[in-house]
């Protein structure tokens, strides 16, 4: 989405670690147009297909996949990170390693609100490893709902993790592949990029 990809040259920054900000318009401060021309695009390269209920994982993913939400007219759920594992049985778990904050987390949604019947896109800011998307996946799978694709914004090509989802037959639609990053220089290539 050559918009999103002339908004990360302006304004993103390119940080020690691989790590990019874009805390001005994505993961801070947000760019509630910038973020309605993402629920089009995606509405644009799932029009294919059937969606009812929008997933995500707080917090950086909730404010996207709401305005999102928009285009496709259907609920936002977002998996809640929790420290204290949940014996009752009411919810779905599945864990999360962070490697970017290295650190490692359960994620839990409500039975009650996810199953047999619902068809469910994924919705997250950034997919770099895989492994927030991943902890998605699994929730999706043990409910016993469909799990249609994932809307990314911004993948992180060079660190493989949606390479290794496509090949698992996942449909991944990210904005925006960036496949090198310079720190010192400040310079962005992505992927299909002369
Ligand atoms: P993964 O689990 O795919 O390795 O990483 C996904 C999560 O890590 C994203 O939801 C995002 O919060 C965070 N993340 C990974 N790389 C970056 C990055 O370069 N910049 C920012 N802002 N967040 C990142």
């Amino acid at each position: 989405m050559q918009l999103l990809k002339d908004r990360i040259r302006k304004d993103g920054k390119v940080g020690a670690g691989n790590v990019l900000k874009v805390d001005s318009f994505l993961n801070h401060q947000m760019d509630i147009q910038l973020f309605d021309q993402f629920g089009k695009e995606f509405k644009k390269r799932f029009a294919d297909k059937e969606i009812n209920k929008i997933l995500t994982i707080e917090a950086s993913g909730i404010g996207i996949a709401c305005v999102v939400a928009q285009s496709f007219n259907v609920p936002v759920l977002f998996a809640k990170k929790t420290k204290t594992k949940n014996i009752a049985g009411e919810v779905y778990t599945s864990r999360v390693e962070s490697f970017t904050h290295g650190r490692i987390y359960d994620i839990i949604v409500a039975k009650e609100f996810l199953g047999k019947g619902d068809k469910v896109l994924l919705i997250d800011d950034f997919l770099a490893n895989g492994a927030a998307l991943e902890g998605l996946i699994d929730l999706v799978k043990d409910s016993g709902a469909e799990l249609v694709g994932a809307g990314i914004i911004i993948e992180k090509g060079f660190q493989g993790g949606g390479d290794r989802l496509r090949e698992a037959g996942i449909r991944v639609e990210s904005l925006a592949i960036v496949d090198s990053m310079d720190d010192e220089k400040g310079t962005i290539v992505f992927r299909g990029d002369e």
